[in-house]
């Protein structure tokens, strides 16, 4: 009887995971579709993201998408939450990490089920670093087992050496030495992630055990690129001790589609206006200001920011996410219909009137078409939190950044793009430090029509082509770096 073969996917409960997985399983359908009819990919995650990832695959897709029962009320988060980007307040977001690991006994019944179904069938899973509990269920079935980190290479490293080597956060140093890395390489007490600093004690047993688990898987592949990314390549290795580790990036649309239809999120604002108003502005005059799908600042930070803009006479598109401690708002006690009432408590008096119908400001409600809005040629920064999907949205478009990175691996990201690649200045770090408008003023100016922009732009050009040619089927057949690791990838499923 022939082997049919099983590519399980599994992905962390938030937005910034599931799309990238999303992305691998369509790359990977692609790639084994005629060569490799015996492989199928199922996509595994709960009931509520399921259906928000149905409408995002095409009819003729044969992806499976499959829920396991989950019940979010159980771990103390609302119903419908099963995703950290519609948690009510930044405190539910442990919650949701804490309730990813309950999943643990439907996954394994999931996959005995699958065995026991059909006896030559050969299953293989990719799982996200945050849930490597699936690690010891991999071992005790004797199934592949590849970690798949949707970050980047260098922050991933940083990241994980943090939390494998947390006494960091009893250093008085002010920059302190990264274990995994050169010397010289050092961070500053303001890099590490609140959590990081504080040692909460419910992020620490959840990442560092997930971390540990991941490190025992047979493979890891990370979301970028080889060329870009040579120290964290490094660093990546020194850290984890995996030897086999596969750049497969960037899990990015790199034609024309369309955001909505990659993240199933419903628009703040009509695309097409959004994309009019862009195309009156002038070639790279505009900076796009968002902090991704869960990040927000504080309403003296949305203040300052408002006045630097104004004063700048930068144009700008800014997504406006209810600001922290805003968590009545986010908890859906207020109407939606009175959004623009809310808004203006968290911007300048008038600032709202000022903006609309002029050229000035396009003010989006917490979500936009950011795929579309990068790729956009009057688009000229982005100022952003550094998560590593808009990074690679930003460099896959040329477009430079300014930095403003809020938590995570934000902060590496951040170094990392400003250090070694030239394409980044930052502008503010983390929700404690405090924003000057006069310093937003400066830094859009010289991002947009200074001689540090125009270095960064062209910086940013080059990691465009680099990322394009990753992807690349040459014209002499050769494959770039990132398709060839696919296609190792799928030769190291079928060996074994
Ligand atoms: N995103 C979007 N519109 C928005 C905000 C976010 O399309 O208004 C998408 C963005 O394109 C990216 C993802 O949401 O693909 C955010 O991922 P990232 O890694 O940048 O940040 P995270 O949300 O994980 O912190």
């Amino acid at each position: 009887m022939a082997t049919s073969r099983n590519i399980i996917l599994f992905p962390y409960l938030a937005q910034g995971h599931l799309i990238p997985f999303l992305d691998l399983a369509r790359l990977l359908e692609q790639h084994t579709h005629h060569q490799f009819p015996s492989i199928s990919i199922t996509l595994l995650s709960t009931p509520v993201n399921i259906q928000n990832l149905h409408p995002l695959l095409p009819s003729t897709s044969k992806i499976h998408l499959h829920s396991l029962p989950f019940d979010p009320t159980a771990h103390g988060l609302p119903p419908h939450v099963e995703n950290t980007d519609s948690c009510p307040s930044p405190s539910h977001l442990a919650k949701v990490s804490v309730a990813s690991r309950s999943l643990q006994p439907q996954f394994e019944e999931f996959i005995t089920d699958q065995l026991r179904t059909d006896p030559n069938l050969k299953l293989y899973l990719i799982t996200d670093v945050f849930v490597c509990w699936t690690v010891p269920i991999a071992k005790k079935l004797s199934i592949p087992h590849v970690v798949f980190t949707t970050c980047g290479a260098l922050g991933t490293a940083a990241y994980m050496s943090l939390w494998l080597h947390l006494p960091h956060r009893q250093t008085d140093e002010e920059y302190f030495p990264v274990p995994g890395f050169p010397d010289s390489f050092r961070l500053h007490r303001s890099q590490m992630s609140y959590a990081n600093r504080i040692a909460d004690e419910t992020a620490y047993k959840f990442l560092n055990g997930q971390i540990r688990l991941s490190l025992q898987s047979d493979l890891m592949i990370c979301n970028t690129v080889k060329e870009i990314e040579p120290l964290g390549l490094k660093v990546l290795h020194n850290v984890t001790g995996i030897s086999m580790i596969y750049t497969i990036g960037p899990l990015v649309p790199l034609g024309e589609e369309k955001s909505y239809q990659r993240a199933g999120k419903k628009l703040g604002i009509n695309r097409e206006a959004c994309l009019q108003w862009l195309d009156m502005q002038a070639k790279h005059s505009v900076i796009y200001i968002c902090f991704g799908s869960q990040n927000t600042i504080t309403v003296g930070h949305m203040l300052a920011l408002a006045e630097g803009l104004e004063s700048s006479r930068i144009p700008f598109v800014w997504v406006i996410r209810p600001p922290i401690g805003a968590e009545k708002y986010e908890a859906g006690e207020i109407d939606e219909f009175d959004e623009k009432q809310q808004m203006q408590k968290w911007l300048p008096q008038g600032f709202i009137e000022r903006m609309t119908g002029t050229k000035q400001g396009l003010l989006v409600w917490r979500w936009a078409p950011q795929l579309e809005i990068l790729t956009h040629k009057s688009t000229g920064a982005f100022l952003s939190h550094c998560g590593w999907n808009s990074v690679l949205e930003s460099l896959s478009r040329g477009v430079p950044l300014i930095g403003w990175p809020l938590g995570a691996e934000q902060f590496f990201n951040a170094k990392m793009l400003e250090e070694e690649l030239g394409v980044l200045v930052e502008i503010n770090r983390g929700i404690e430090c405090e924003l000057e408008s006069r310093e937003v003023e400066r830094v859009v100016k010289e991002v947009i029509n200074g001689e540090k922009g125009k270095e960064m732009r062209s910086k940013a050009s080059v990691c465009k082509e680099i990322i394009k040619n990753a992807m690349a089927n040459g014209d002499s057949g050769e494959k770039g770096s990132s398709l060839r690791s696919l296609h190792d990838l799928v030769d190291f499923f079928m060996k074994h």
